[in-house]
C-alpha cells in the first residue's frame, strides 16, 4: 500500500509564505503543477491563499482543465504542433520559441476563434528552452508581423537551474531587464510579463536586487517540498515535510550478507553493491518504481537505509533502528523532486489528504 500524504495545513503555510515573500519583490506567483496535473484540492489551496494562476507541463486526458479554473491556466511547456487546438482550449497562455510554431497557433485561433497569449522564452544561459537573447527582438518584430495578428504577445520569460544547472546571478536576470526595455523601446511593443523560474530564483532574492521589470515567478518545487533546487538547500522558512511518502511492511528478516565473488545483475540490470555485509535486519517495503522513485525517498525514522529497489519491493536495512519493525507497520519517507511527480503519476499510489498537522 503506498501512500502520498499531502498536509493541507503545511501546503498552505508554504503558499502563505511565498506569496507574501515573492509580493514584497513584486512578483506574482505561478504556481507549477507537473506530476500533480490536475488536483483540484493543490488548486484551491494555491488560489485561495493568493498565488495569481497555475501552470501545468502536460495536457490533461480525461478532464477538461476549464471546470476548474476561473481564469485559463498557463502551458508552461513548448506547445507541440500537433496539440496547439489542444493547447488553446485550456489554456490561456503558452511558452514558446519557435516562430514557426507561433505563426501556426495563430493561424488555429483564427481558424477556431478563440484568443491565447505568448510568452517568448529565452535561454539565459541554462541550455534548455528559448531563443538566444541576441535574436529576441528580431523574433518579437517577426511576431508582430504576421498576417491577421491573432494572438497576444505578452511577455518574455527565461528558466534556470533545469539543464546546465545556471544558477541565477546579475548578469543572467539582467538580460530579461535589458530585452525588455529594447523590445518597448526600438519596437515600442509593450511587455506586460516578464517571468523567471524556477523555485532556484529563491535564494537569490535574499541577497540580490531584482530589476523592477520582472513581475512574475514560476515556483513548483519550493511549494511542495520547501526546497531549493540545484544548490539542493532547505529553506528555513518552508515546510519539507508537507509531502511524505507512506508505506507498510510485508516481510522482516534478519539475513546473512556476504560480499559474494560472482554477482549477476539485479532487477534492473546493475551489480547489486552490498554496504553492509554480516547479518542485517531488512524488511521489505510494499512499494518500488511503480508506485515512486524509490532512490529519492529519504526515511523519517533514524537509523533505516534504502538498500534495494525493484518494481514492486523496496528493501530497508533497519539494523541501526532502535524501531523493531514488523509486518503490517507503516514506514514514513520524505521525498524528491522525481519521488515527488512519480508518486503523484503512479495509479498505485493513493494521495491522503491530512487536513490539520497534528492529526
Ligand atoms: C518546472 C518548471 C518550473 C518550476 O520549477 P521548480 O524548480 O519546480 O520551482 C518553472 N518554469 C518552468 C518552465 C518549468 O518547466
Amino acid at each position: 500500500m503506498a501512500q502520498l500524504t499531502i498536509d493541507i495545513k503545511k501546503l498552505k503555510h508554504n503558499i502563505q509564505f511565498l506569496v507574501q515573500h515573492c509580493n514584497n519583490f513584486g512578483l506574482k506567483i505561478t504556481g507549477i503543477l507537473k506530476g500533480s496535473g490536475l488536483n483540484p484540492i493543490i488548486i484551491h489551496e494555491m488560489i485561495s491563499n493568493g498565488i495569481d494562476n497555475v501552470g501545468f507541463s502536460n495536457l490533461p486526458v480525461n478532464n477538461t482543465y476549464e471546470k476548474v479554473f476561473p481564469q485559463k491556466p498557463v502551458f508552461i511547456s513548448l506547445p507541440s504542433i500537433h496539440n496547439l487546438s489542444n493547447i488553446i482550449q485550456y489554456f490561456g497562455t503558452s511558452f514558446n520559441s519557435e516562430i514557426s510554431v507561433i505563426k501556426k497557433i495563430n493561424e488555429v485561433l483564427i481558424e477556431e476563434d478563440r484568443s491565447h497569449n505568448i510568452i517568448l522564452m529565452v535561454d539565459t544561459g541554462d541550455l534548455r528552452e528559448g531563443v538566444l537573447p541576441e535574436n529576441v527582438v528580431d523574433i518579437v518584430k517577426q511576431i508582430h508581423e504576421i498576417k491577421n495578428l491573432r494572438l497576444d504577445f505578452s511577455g518574455i520569460g527565461a528558466n534556470l537551474g533545469c539543464c546546465a544547472g545556471m544558477i541565477p546571478n546579475e548578469q543572467n536576470i539582467n538580460i530579461l531587464q535589458e530585452l525588455a526595455i529594447q523590445i518597448e523601446t526600438q519596437l515600442s511593443l509593450p511587455v506586460k510579463t516578464i517571468s523567471i523560474g524556477g523555485s532556484v530564483m529563491l535564494d537569490w532574492l535574499e541577497t540580490s536586487r531584482l530589476p523592477d521589470k520582472i513581475n512574475q515567478i514560476r515556483l513548483g518545487e519550493a511549494i511542495f517540498l520547501g526546497n531549493i533546487p540545484t544548490i539542493d538547500k532547505k529553506h528555513k522558512d518552508l515546510h519539507d515535510d508537507v509531502l511524505i511518502f507512506r508505506s507498510d511492511v510485508l516481510e522482516t528478516s534478519e539475513k546473512r550478507i556476504d560480499q559474494p565473488k560472482n554477482i549477476g545483475k539485479n532487477a534492473f540490470g546493475y551489480k547489486p553493491e552490498f554496504l553492509h555485509t554480516g547479518v542485517r535486519k531488512r524488511a521489505i517495503m510494499n512499494f518500488g518504481i511503480c508506485d515512486t522513485y524509490p532512490e529519492g525517498l529519504q526515511p523519517v525514522g533514524d537509523g533505516l537505509e534504502i538498500v534495494c529497489v525493484n518494481s514492486n519491493y523496496t528493501i530497508i536495512d533497519f539494523t541501526n533502528s532502535r524501531e523493531d519493525l514488523k509486518p503490517g507497520d507503516f514506514v514514513e519517507f520524505k521525498m524528491n523532486y522525481m519521488s515527488m511527480h512519480q508518486s503523484f503519476i503512479s495509479p498505485f499510489t493513493s494521495i491522503i489528504y491530512k487536513q490539520k498537522s497534528d492529526e
